[in-house]
């Protein structure tokens, strides 16, 4: 029988697409604080982003999947895609608490993200649910949230999903900037190769 989870990462994001930065954030954090396991967690909707056009969230997840097969450190929910709608951290953490009781999680995701803290639903009621982990990109100015929150500085955060969409558009490289599995997905899927980008 598998030795019971206790230290869980639950590294949120809207992964369009999950790219290498985020899979060395998940090492990094994985290692610092003595977890048993990240979860990358696509989330479905991102709250301060109705009506910004990510890819699909069956590919983002399809993605995430190929990505954490690569290490066994890592797994994916799928909690906030299964709920639909605009994905709220506070929904993402209840239901996993749900899912998995006695366990100890870590929610992680980009300082730049955790700097606007206060705004999400249920603020105070957050910091109950789990500790935040903020993962920090080189050279990245920070706005620091007054809430409580861990800082972990992930030097390979210069990758970022803008980026590897702007490159896939103009035809420039990808590999190394995220899994080959990855990579393969997203041209076999023609992902990101016309339209606007941010
Ligand atoms: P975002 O605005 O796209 O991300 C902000 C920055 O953080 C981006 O530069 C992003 O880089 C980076 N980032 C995002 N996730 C990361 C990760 N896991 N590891 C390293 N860097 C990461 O925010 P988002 O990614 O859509 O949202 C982050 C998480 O916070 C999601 O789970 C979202 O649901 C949650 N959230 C909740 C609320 C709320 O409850 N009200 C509000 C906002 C966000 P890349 O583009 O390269 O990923």
């Amino acid at each position: 029988m598998d030795a019971p989870i206790s230290r869980v990462g639950v590294l949120g994001g809207t992964f369009d697409p999950v790219h290498t930065g985020h899979l060395a954030a998940a090492s990094e954090v994985c290692a610092e604080l003595g977890l048993d396991q990240v979860l990358l967690t696509p989330a479905n909707s991102q709250p301060f982003k109705i009506g910004f056009d990510a890819a699909p969230p069956e590919h983002r997840l399809e993605m995430c999947r190929l990505a954490a097969d690569e290490d066994d450190r890592f797994a994916v929910s799928a909690v906030d895609i299964e709920r639909g709608g605009v994905t709220y951290t506070v929904d993402t953490l209840t239901d996993l608490r749900e899912q998995r009781p006695g366990t100890e999680f870590f929610f992680i995701t980009g300082a730049d993200a955790l700097a606007r803290l206060d705004e999400w639903k249920d603020a105070e009621r957050l910091g109950k649910l789990a500790t935040f982990v903020g993962v920090t990109r080189a050279g990245h100015s920070l706005v620091p949230s007054n809430r409580p929150h861990i800082l972990v500085e992930v030097p390979a955060l210069a990758i970022s999903s803008t980026d590897v969409r702007r490159r896939v558009r103009a035809r420039r490289p990808i590999r190394y900037l995220v899994p080959r599995p990855v990579a393969d997905y997203i041209a076999l899927n023609g992902l990101y190769y016309g339209g606007i980008d941010d």
